[in-house]
């Protein structure tokens, strides 16, 4: 057996060169042969906590590389130029970063700053020619969705929105469930996020710089969670908020909301969007033959939940490595997750989030169509 496996080890190697393991059924796994192909090289726009969590997870990519950054603050520049051997033609700050029209060694930029300036740095670096993927929410309303879709189009570069949950491997699982009929009709979308939101100071709070309150970071889950879990766009909503705290959640801040949509089929999900509670990231869906338990159902992870045939089982990898391969595929290879990442996708849940808010004002049903 040991002689055998010497002479397949040998024949491995010497017959195409490349370094080939074992797995589990015995068999060459092909995805462990390094990748030949393309690298997105890309530049960061923002070094606060989930920027710096998307840099990580980079580290990890085949097809992604970290090679730029774009900040305010020198002090943070330096630190990750030595982390991640960036160069200094490929540092910029907000002033300056139009320049990297100029730069052929940079493929995109990942907008990971607050909500309120993602439209016009997402303008701004389509026109200096490069790809843009951004954080959601991708603005803070449709229209500014709709205005950063037009200049990426004018462009001709690609805007993909940073939705994680689409390369998530249990996440992935049940939609390809529902989408084989697994579940039968989907029937009902339960949506639960949020957490308690701590310094009153932060931008979050901040209507200018976040567009809004927990619905716009949080919320915006269980908004598109409905979508891909159910697999239809909603023709109504309506919405109830709550506020305990008008201190720290001024005008414009929601801290509690409680939405429904209808969905064409005659489907409805009733969602928690709230900055005041929590333990709250579940997700729960029921057809006529079939049910769906996540929790958690879109935090970093592992995922986990199970459906009426069993578990998810699906194993952990970090989302933003998956996410970032899966865009650099994307971009280069056209090849499309299970449920979209694009600008057009980012602007379904902004015009969801208009109408959430209006129907909180007016307390009135709001038609999608
Ligand atoms: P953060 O406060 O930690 O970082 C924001 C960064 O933007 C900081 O480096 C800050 O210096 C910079 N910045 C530039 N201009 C600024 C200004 N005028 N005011 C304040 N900061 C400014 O925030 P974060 O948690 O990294 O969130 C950034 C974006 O990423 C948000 O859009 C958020 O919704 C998104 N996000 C997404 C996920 C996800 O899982 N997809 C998770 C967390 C955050």
């Amino acid at each position: 057996m040991a002689s055998r496996r010497n002479f397949i080890e040998k024949l491995t190697v010497s017959a195409i060169g490349l370094p080939l393991a074992f797995n589990a059924t015995g068999l060459f796994a092909a995805s462990d042969r390094p990748y030949q192909g393309k690298t997105l090289r890309v530049a960061i726009m923002g070094l606060g906590s989930y920027g710096t969590r998307v840099a990580k997870a980079m580290k990890d990519c085949k097809r992604a590389k970290l090679v730029g950054v774009i900040s305010g603050t020198p002090s943070k520049v330096e630190t990750w130029q030595k982390e991640y051997g960036i160069p200094n033609k490929n540092c910029y700050n907000y002033e300056n970063f139009d320049e990297i029209k100029n730069n052929p060694d940079i493929d995109a930029v990942y907008v990971i700053t607050p909500n309120g300036l993602h439209c016009e740095q997402t303008i701004r670096v389509a026109k200096a020619g490069k790809h843009v993927i951004c954080e959601k929410p991708m603005g803070i309303n449709a229209e500014e969705g709709q205005k950063m879709v037009d200049a990426c189009k004018a462009a001709n570069v690609k805007l993909l929105i940073g939705y994680r949950m689409h390369y998530e491997p249990n996440t992935v699982a049940v939609i390809r469930m529902r989408k084989d009929g697994e579940f039968g009709k989907p029937k009902f979308f339960q949506g639960q996020s949020g957490f308690v939101i701590g310094d009153p100071t932060q931008w979050r709070l901040n209507k200018k710089l976040a567009g809004g309150g927990a619905m716009m970071d949080i919320g915006i889950y269980s908004i598109n969670g409905a979508r891909y879990m159910l697999g239809e766009e909603p023709v109504w909503v309506t919405a109830q908020e709550t506020k305990t705290d008008t201190e720290k959640f001024k005008e414009g801040v929601d801290e509690t909301i409680q939405f429904q949509m209808g969905f064409p089929s005659g489907a409805v999900a009733n969602c928690l969007s709230t900055y005041a509670m929590n333990n709250l990231d579940r997700f729960f869906m029921t057809g006529s033959k079939g049910w769906m338990e996540m929790r958690p159902s879109t935090g970093y992870g592992p995922i986990k939940g199970r459906t009426h045939k069993g578990e998810l089982d699906q194993p952990h990898t970090t989302h933003q490595t998956l996410q970032m391969d899966g865009m650099a595929e994307l971009i280069f290879e056209g090849k499309q997750p299970i449920v979209p990442v694009n600008g057009e996708e980012g602007v379904k849940d902004m015009k969801i989030i208009d109408a959430i808010y209006e129907a909180v004002k007016s307390g009135s049903k709001v038609s999608l169509n």
